[in-house]
């Protein structure tokens, strides 16, 4: 099997924050790949901006270092350097300044693709988006990309998307969020739309719950002091989180189009129920195992701020009534791994006695790491003595079916940038999304600091508190264990 590149038109990208972290770990990485799988056609360009002053030698040699620290050794070819950072050029600008912006004017040809990636602070995207449109430099065809966080409230989410209205149409505006780039996350579109089996059992009546976790090994580390202004409910729930929920959640858009997909994630969005607070447990790492604990980290000795969250969430609508689902995310924990299990119910009448070891179906769709999905069916055991049941997983891991193909498979990065340049917003939230999950998140936040709740303390490289436990136990139910 060939992997098939899909050809995308000649482009300048200017990347404000080109010389960041992000630029640097993610974004020049990315189309590093996408320039050697040929998808930097003709004299597509990338051109970086930040207040440095660099020239464009000098930045180069930035990104040449960026490549070798983040690319590996298999992709990385002399030839293939060279020719990308041929392609780069480099503007001095400060986002709130007056100077280089006529220079940045000067660089934009007509009859490409006009893209601008603000890999800033939030802060910024105003300054910007104004500049941009008063030198002329973007244009009504031109696109721009906003990473997270946007917003860290309603309020603010509204104010952001005002200020990029105010110069720029929504169908302009690209909200990243990366899990939406992962293959999984869109293979879980696909078996849901274009298979016949999974459908007719995706509701309430065959679904007895669904669990998402996201779980990190890391701490907040470097970042403390600013995740102590956000915590696990603002960085992962409202967006991650939310968006693997709706993509399960959803019902069938009447086409794979950006709009008809993104208006079911929001019908969902709206649908989510209050939640209460003994459906919340919030988290927060202590001392342990050579980490000092999340304090430290934050410069914040009474930061009640959780960097583990659990929550049982309801959807108000007719297929999903009375089906939780369970959502847990949090740093320093037993292992790295992202998947979504949805558990389905026993079959209605049971022809095998108790004793036969019966369990139910699980769907798990793995995000991370070997992202694939298994199903997990009722077999029975080989050999004589009467009808022993067993489970098996169904493997539909990608790499296993798909091999080679798998492997060239571009990160969610990759695959966004490429989309924002084709003019796909599909896998990008929407400004009403974005305010819609806000609004929900808004009260729960509220409500624990309005209680003044604090983070009940849990060991690094555990599974999280222990009333996290209760929070499915009380329910008959437990959470799958968090492994690799
Ligand atoms: P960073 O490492 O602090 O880089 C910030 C970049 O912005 C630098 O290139 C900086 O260069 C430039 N910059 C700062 N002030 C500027 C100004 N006034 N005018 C023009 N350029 C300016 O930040 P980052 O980690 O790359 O993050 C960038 C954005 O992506 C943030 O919104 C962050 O929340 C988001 N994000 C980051 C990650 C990540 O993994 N890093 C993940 C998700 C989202 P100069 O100082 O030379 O101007």
């Amino acid at each position: 099997m060939v992997s098939r590149v899909i050809p995308v038109d000649v482009f300048d990208l200017v990347i404000f924050g080109a010389t960041g972290d992000l630029a640097r770990r993610k974004i020049l990485p990315g189309l590093y790949r996408r320039f050697t799988a040929g998808q930097m056609p003709g004299d597509s360009r990338i051109i970086g901006a930040a207040r440095a002053e660099l020239t464009d030698a000098a930045f180069r040699e930035q990104v040449r270092a960026a490549l070798t620290e983040f690319v590996t050794k298999d992709r990385l070819e002399e030839s293939a350097i060279e020719g990308f950072l041929a392609r780069l050029l480099y503007v001095p600008i400060d986002a709130t300044g007056t100077s280089g912006w006529s220079t940045l004017q000067g660089l934009m040809r007509d009859r490409v693709v006009r893209a601008f990636y603000f890999s800033v602070a939030p802060s910024l995207f105003g300054d910007i988006a104004q500049r941009l449109s008063e030198h002329g430099i973007a244009n009504a065809q031109s696109r721009i990309v906003v990473e997270k966080p946007f917003g860290r409230d309603l309020a603010s989410a509204k104010a952001l998307n005002a200020v990029l209205a105010r110069h720029f149409a929504e169908a302009q505006i690209y909200r990243i969020d990366h899990y939406l780039g992962k293959e999984t996350v869109q293979n879980l579109m696909a078996v849901r739309f274009a298979n016949i089996l999974f459908e007719p059992l995706w509701k309430a009546e065959y679904v007895d719950h669904v669990q998402i976790t996201v779980a990190e090994t890391v701490g907040v580390n470097g970042r403390g002091a600013y995740y102590d202004t956000s915590g696990a409910m603002r960085d992962m729930v409202q967006n991650h989180m939310m968006q693997l929920l709706c993509l399960i959640a959803m019902e069938p858009p009447y086409h794979f189009d950006p709009d008809a997909v993104r208006d079911e994630k929001l019908k969902v969005i709206r649908a989510l129920k209050p939640v209460q607070p003994q459906d919340i447990v919030r988290g927060q790492y202590g001392a342990g195992g050579g980490d000092p604990g999340y304090v430290i980290h934050a410069e914040n000795p009474a930061s009640k701020t959780e960097s583990y969250i659990a929550l049982k969430v309801g959807i108000s609508n007719w297929r999903w009534q009375g089906v939780p689902f369970y959502l847990r995310t949090g740093k320093r924990l037993r292992a790295r791994t992202s998947e979504i299990a949805i558990t389905f119910k026993q079959p209605p009448h049971a022809i095998f006695d108790d004793a036969s070891g019966w369990h139910e179906n699980v769907l798990v769709i793995r995000l991370q790491p070997n992202e694939g999905m298994n199903l997990m069916v009722m077999i029975k055991e080989p050999g004589p003595g009467g009808m022993r049941l067993m489970q098996v997983p169904l493997d539909m891991s990608f790499a296993d079916a798909l091999g080679e193909v798998a492997e060239d498979v571009p990160d969610a990065y990759e695959r966004l940038i490429m989309d924002v340049i084709r003019g796909n917003q599909t896998l990008f939230m929407r400004g009403d999304e974005v305010e819609a999950a806000w609004a929900w998140t808004d009260p729960i936040i509220q409500g624990w600091e309005g209680r003044g709740d604090r983070p009940q303390a849990y060991d690094p490289g555990s599974s999280g508190p222990e009333d996290a436990l209760m929070l499915m136990h009380r329910d008959g139910r437990r959470w799958r264990e968090i492994r690799e």
